[in-house]
């Protein structure tokens, strides 16, 4: 394994980890936020989301500190697994000189099977070079001394509004800038509205339909210039306008590697790349940038690769959260896919605020949402917006997966009270009405 990093990758030490290491620590902000209606007060709190001068603050060296040695256990684990699987790890930077050849720093390797998985890196918007003081890409946000006190963010898709949802309950006065009419505009609508609605709610400043142009630096803080020129002023910018594929330099041409117009490598279903015993994996194939699909993707390369009966990747059943507060988790067909009329399916959309134990835990916002094939019921995808909707979705996921119909899941039992409650009875008011004999 030739790695120029550090294990891991950058899902582990700057990206899906630290961030969500991040967000546990906001989701704990947030629950003292909704402490007083729970009748719990805490001595010279306002129980506003905004920096209060009470006895509940952030210490930012803690918090980042926590986060950087999480990060760094982890990836000592992946090389503690490495080793223990007798893999040699050369920490150097690798580029293909051929297709059955790496360069590693002065080390030439041969290789019958390449697995090419080198990620992605921040994409950066032109006038807005981050100085990794005060504008700032996601990377770079654990080195600050403290918590920004007024911080934008640029880009509203799931890294942005992940960002800004937890730093906005960590304490930060958030401004979020969408160049959309709503913010997470590639997710189901529904979702992205409630999301939307508890970010304007807790006091951030969204700006829909606003591009930024560029960002500088001005005294003490920054100064975001928008294409219509309006300027926001805050002490830190975050930028989150997406990935490139880290694929520069790597040698692919000579390798006979296709990439497509912005760099990302072309595989087919079975991650083989235009190069014969070339595969690749992960982000930098561009085709769905999660770490469970990047991890599948290795799999399905490796057992081709090796001959064995391999199934193609499939997406449609892929389960994936936006880790914002309350969370967005969808697994199989969207609404959007419903709504063209490429998938016929029941729909039937259950708000949070009737359900017992929502209540009982003080939060109303969200629901869960299932969709059905018409005639058998099958469950082909689902929607749950709540607070830990990542581990909600999984009775939908294995419903997808496992091909249950509304019915079954109908018949299962779950706790009372529950939020998982909700979603057998959505399967309830998906079931055929039951047709009686005269
Ligand atoms: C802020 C953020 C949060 C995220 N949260 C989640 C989440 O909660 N859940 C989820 O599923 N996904 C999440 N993702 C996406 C996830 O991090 C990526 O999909 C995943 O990291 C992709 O893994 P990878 O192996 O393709 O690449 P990476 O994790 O990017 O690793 C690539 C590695 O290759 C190294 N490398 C690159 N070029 C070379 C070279 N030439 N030689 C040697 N080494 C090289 C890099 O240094 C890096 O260490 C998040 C992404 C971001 C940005």
């Amino acid at each position: 394994m030739v790695e120029a990093d550090g294990l891991g990758g950058a899902c582990v030490l700057t990206d899906c980890v630290p961030s969500k290491t991040l967000i546990a620590s906001s989701e704990t902000m947030g629950l003292l936020h909704r402490s007083a209606d729970l009748g719990i007060r805490i001595e010279g709190y306002d129980g506003r989301m905004t920096r209060s001068p009470g006895s509940v603050t952030v210490d930012a060296p803690r918090l980042y500190g926590r986060i950087k040695a999480l990060a760094r256990a982890q990836s000592a684990d992946v090389a503690a697994r490495l080793a223990a699987e007798g893999v040699e790890v050369i920490a150097s930077r690798g580029r293909l000189t051929g297709p059955h050849t790496v360069l590693a720093g002065d080390r030439e390797i041969s290789a019958g099977v390449v697995l090419l998985a080198t990620g992605g890196l921040p994409r950066q918007l032109p006038g807005a070079e981050p100085d990794g003081e005060r504008i700032l890409n996601w990377r770079q946000l654990y080195d600050l001394a403290e918590l920004p006190s007024e911080l934008i963010v640029v880009g509203s898709g799931v890294t942005g509004a992940e960002f800004a949802s937890a730093y906005q309950a960590l304490g930060s006065q958030v401004t979020l800038i969408s160049s959309r009419d709503r913010v997470l505009p590639h997710e189901d609508p529904d979702a992205a509205v409630v999301v939307e609605d508890v970010f304007r709610r807790r006091g951030m400043t969204v700006l829909s339909r606003s591009r930024a142009d560029g960002v500088k630096r001005e005294g003490n803080g920054v100064i975001v210039t928008l294409s219509d020129g309006r300027t926001v002023r805050g002490s830190h910018c975050l930028l989150t306008v997406g990935v490139m594929p880290a694929t520069m330099g790597l040698g692919l041409d000579q390798a006979g590697v296709r990439v497509d117009e912005r760099g990302f490598i072309q595989v087919d279903k079975v991650s083989r790349t235009s190069a014969p015993g070339v595969y690749a994996a992960g982000d930098c194939t561009g085709v769905l940038m999660l770490a469970s699909v990047a991890a599948m993707q290795g799999r399905i390369a490796m057992w081709h690769a090796l001959g064995e009966a391999v199934q193609p990747l499939r997406l449609d059943h892929v389960a994936a959260t936006i880790f914002t507060e309350p969370e967005i988790a969808t697994v199989g067909v969207s609404q959007a896919s419903v709504d063209s009329g490429e998938v016929e399916a029941k729909t039937v959309k259950l708000a949070l605020a009737t359900n017992a134990r929502a209540k009982m835990q003080g939060f109303r916002d969200g629901f869960v949402k299932l969709f059905a094939r018409p005639r058998s019921g099958t469950i082909v995808g689902g929607v749950v917006v709540a607070p830990r909707a990542s581990e909600l979705i999984l009775a939908v996921s294995l419903a997808v997966e496992q091909m249950l119909t509304v019915d079954q899941m109908a018949h299962t039992f779950a706790v009372y009270p529950s939020l998982s409650g909700s979603l057998t009875e959505a399967a309830r008011k998906l079931m055929r009405p039951v047709e009686t004999s005269r």
